[in-house]
């Protein structure tokens, strides 16, 4: 039997069938193995590690189950191995996006009331497939009704990325997050709160009660809404969201569950609130000086970055089509701060991530946000990578107990790594275009195939769990 498993082209319907026959398929060869545990053999390939500044050049990477269980640049013995010649290609971790919104498609209002919950379902579905077509095998979901899904995903009912899930982001009366009516009276019901893509709390009490309400769910972290934002209609730029008090008990909270918040916030206020109150990671930050910036180090607060978003699409905000004339304004505004922001970032050595933010039509160039941070700001192809890569991996281990993934590492490649893989055309370390999905030739996410255009007769693929005849009819 001679397969490509799934030359994925986007459609995860014909995907999903050619993975389902691909496994089936397997798993009747499969029955023929041995009960050793399952290998995967790489060779002919050249190692990123996620860390080192050179290549491994003609290693050798050994799989077994879901773990790596050996990284050489010596041919490595494993004659039972399911064998995968990466003719020379890049081996290297699964990319990491720290700031997704599985679940939204065209901006927050549009599951206001256009959709429901089976539709956004639907789409975070195709979103998933996208993320892994392109080489994303882990997301940290900064907000969105995501918790069931991440779930799921776990179970290996639906193919997906790993998934850090934040739960339903938590914003205040007339913060980022509230997408309410001009009309709405105070405490009516927010439409995207119904939908469970974020939690409108005021308050102590609320604000606790929606942390843990996420965390009893699944949440990884918290994420809060800290200031004004750009896609959103009733707060401005330069207003600070939650007060210290409503701050520090949402901390308390994630610390309660042994991990942490991250903060949407943008401005010097609103940032060094967030850093009073025990906050650890910043996400966009893109209007604040120099100073807070040397505060953030001192203090270990880690930085989320968007370059595709503050200096490609809100250099253009006009093409936004969901965008309205202050929406837009404010996109210009972020863009004037972004570039001095994120060379201060760089020249302080922060502790950087790549998130990318981006839903809708920007969704599927994802590696875009690693490649334009190096090219307009970093010129550093080797921190452009650890920022989606090893970076994000360690700033995901703030999850600590909660980190749903801790049988291995996450980010590198390295003994008792997990195996999640990639193989690119190119060195990426010379040259970042080699991660664009059209040079992502392979992807291997927990020691599955979910994605290959190259010859793997017989690796073992994602085969969706569903409940089997026998579970309804025993053995008739
Ligand atoms: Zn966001």
């Amino acid at each position: 039997m001679s397969k490509k498993l799934c030359s994925v082209a986007g459609f995860s319907m014909l995907w999903l069938a050619a993975a389902i026959f691909a496994a089936l398929s397997f798993n009747q060869s499969a029955t023929a193995q041995d009960n050793a545990p399952r290998q995967v053999l790489f060779t002919n390939v050249n190692i990123f590690n996620g860390v080192d500044r050179a290549l491994i050049k003609n290693g050798s990477v050994l799989v077994e189950g879901n773990l790596i269980k050996a990284v050489s640049a010596q041919p490595i013995k494993a004659p039972k191995a399911f064998k995968v010649d990466g003719e020379g290609r890049t081996l290297m971790p699964g990319l990491i996006d720290m700031h997704s919104h599985l679940c939204i498609r065209n901006g927050m209002i549009e599951f206001r009331g256009d959709y429901d919950q089976m539709a956004a379902g639907a789409y975070t579905a195709t979103a998933m497939q996208d993320y892994l077509d392109q080489g994303f095998t882990t997301v940290r979901d900064a907000g969105c009704n995501i918790l069931g899904i991440a779930k799921a995903v776990n179970k290996g009912i639906v193919p997906g990325p790993r998934i850090f899930p934040s739960g339903g982001f938590l914003s205040q009366t007339g913060g980022h997050a509230d997408t309410g009516f001009f009309n709405d009276r105070p405490g009516d019901a927010d439409k995207l709160e119904a939908a469970l893509f974020g939690y409108i709390v005021d308050g102590k009490a609320e604000a606790m009660k929606a942390a843990r309400h996420n965390l009893r769910s699944g949440a990884t972290q918290i994420k809060i809404m800290a200031g004004g934002g750009v896609a959103s209609e009733f707060d401005p730029l330069h207003m600070t969201q939650f007060s210290l008090e409503e701050m520090k008990a949402i901390v308390g909270v994630a610390e309660d569950y042994g991990t942490y918040v991250m903060a949407h916030a943008y401005h010097d206020r609103s940032v060094n609130r967030a850093i009073d109150a025990g906050i650890r990671v910043i996400e966009h930050n893109f209007l604040v000086s120099e100073k807070t910036i040397i505060r953030m180090k001192e203090k270990g607060v880690a930085l989320s970055v968007q370059a595709v978003m503050s200096l490609q699409a809100f250099g253009n905000p006009q093409a936004i089509t969901f965008f309205n004339a202050d929406q837009k304004a404010k996109a210009t505004r972020v863009n004037s701060g972004a570039q001095q922001m994120l060379e201060w970032a760089v020249k302080h050595d922060l502790l950087m991530v790549t998130g990318g933010d981006m839903f809708g039509p920007d969704l599927v160039r994802q590696a875009d946000n690693i490649i334009w941070f190096n090219d307009k700001v970093a010129n550093n192809p080797h921190l452009a990578l650890k920022t989606a890569t090893s970076n994000a991996a360690e700033v995901l281990g703030f999850s600590g107990e909660m980190n749903p993934y801790k049988e291995g590492t996450l980010g590198k490649i390295e003994e008792g790594g997990y195996a999640d893989i990639i193989l690119v055309d190119g060195n990426p370390l010379e040259k970042l275009e080699a991660i664009r999905r059209k040079n992502v030739h392979f992807v291997m996410k927990d020691g599955l195939v979910y994605k290959s255009w190259l010859p793997t007769e017989n690796a073992p693929a994602f085969q969706p769990a569903g409940p089997k005849r026998d579970d309804y009819f025993g053995n008739l």
